[in-house]
């Protein structure tokens, strides 16, 4: 017997989407219609996001961050689990994408829960620390450009509240981060990224092999 991560193969996934997925019918409509989309890759898998939505259920979160919208999955994931007085904060500065994401957010209807904030995210985060907001997030998602994710780290780390949780996606970026001969840039970044978490005692970590790789950060 073997204690590792299986080795999903097409059938064993089906499986676990036909056995757990319980996909909003909006969120089922967004993922076909990303699904067409030239970069429908950044797009996170459904099981990773009813994932998302349980935890932040889990630990009774109201104020979340969503970095890196494209066409707002995961937000829309997340803001159908939030309470009625839940929010999302969505940063991303690509309006091609996000006026994908208002659609069907507003088709589902969660507009109320998510404010978008359309310029580069670390302005947004850096804007949210000098309004005083520092410590009062429940949960953050980063999901943006990888060379920036240490500083998406860190600004959501200042934002959070003590127990608050950082899931951070990609880490394992399609095991090209366990390839010594890859030497490609984003690949080094994440690398890196790793690595510093794994060294930060400010937090408790757990990386989960789900989708492409899903950290989760408690914050102490
Ligand atoms: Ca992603």
């Amino acid at each position: 017997m073997n204690s590792k991560t299986l080795d999903v193969n097409e059938n064993l996934y089906q499986y676990i989407l036909d056995i757990s997925l319980k996909e909003h019918p909006v969120l089922a409509e967004l993922r076909e219609i990303t699904a067409q989309h030239l970069a429908a890759v950044m797009q996170i898998a459904p099981e990773q996001g009813q994932f998302m939505a349980w935890l932040v259920q889990l630990i009774g979160a109201k104020k979340t961050l969503d970095i890196g919208v494209f066409t707002g999955y995961s937000a829309l994931a997340i803001a159908l689990a939030l309470p009625k007085d839940g929010k999302v904060i969505a940063c991303d500065y690509d309006p091609r994408v996000t006026d994908i994401a208002q659609t069907y957010w507003k088709k589902a209807g969660v507009t109320a829960k998510i404010d978008l904030k359309l310029a580069p995210a670390l302005e947004t985060l850096d804007s949210l620390i000098a309004n005083g907001e520092a410590g009062t997030f429940d949960f953050s998602f980063i999901d943006a450009d990888k060379r920036n994710y240490i500083n998406y780290f860190e600004k959501s780390l200042t934002l959070l509240r003590p127990g608050g949780v950082i899931a951070i996606d990609n880490v394992l970026w399609s095991g090209r981060v366990a390839n010594p001969d890859d030497g490609d840039k984003r690949t080094a970044s994440i690398r890196a990224f790793n690595q510093s978490l794994y060294e930060d005692s400010r937090i408790a970590l757990s990386l989960l092999a789900i989708a492409d790789g899903l950290t989760l950060a408690r914050k102490l």
